[in-house]
């Protein structure tokens, strides 16, 4: 198995992830995908769910930004309304858009983490850049081509790594 592929932790979504998991890590900085891990591919605005997921997040001092493949008009337009940072066209699975972007805007690998719904594009990305990453199952079926087609590798690479114990549940890391 190659290592590139392995997350550092795995969740069924990102909501179900306690603040105290980001704490317990030193994570100041959560680098997040958009589509299918903080809101469906087919919804343009924030649901009550991320809303109440960025008012927890403020009070414990951890900054949610936007990581997303997608095009900026999408993703500025989510990100704003919901009030967080947010970087567009990052071409995950490469990993250089993702290191040069924490160097200008001064984030350390070690305080950050990667949440995404990929083993392509997130957690390949994350790993070339030093950053841990989380992978979560994606958030509903609706996928545009080209992440059905990354599923392909995806679906059978994760019964892969949960069969043999490499995808660390992230209640055991607490
Ligand atoms: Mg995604």
């Amino acid at each position: 198995m190659n290592k590139k592929r392995i997350p550092f932790a795995y969740a069924k979504s990102i909501y179900e992830i306690d603040v105290s998991f980001y704490k317990k890590l030193g994570v100041k900085y959560i680098l997040c995908d958009l589509d299918n891990t903080l809101d469906p591919y087919i919804v343009s605005e924030p649901q009550q769910e991320a809303i109440d997921l960025i008012k927890k997040l403020s009070e414990a001092d951890i900054t949610l930004m936007i990581v997303s493949n997608n095009s900026g008009k999408r993703v500025h337009h989510y990100a704003s309304l919901l009030g967080v940072e947010a970087e567009c066209f990052m071409k995950k699975p490469f990993s250089g858009p993702l290191i040069k972007m924490m160097q200008r805007r001064g984030i350390k690998p070690e305080e950050a983490i990667m949440v995404g719904d990929q083993i392509m594009t997130d957690v390949t990305a994350s790993n070339g850049a030093g950053v841990r990453c989380v992978l979560t199952e994606p958030l509903c079926d609706k996928e545009p081509p080209w992440t059905k087609w990354n599923r392909l590798f995806d679906r059978p690479k994760r019964k892969k790594m949960a069969d043999g114990g490499l995808l660390k549940d992230w209640r055991t890391l607490l």
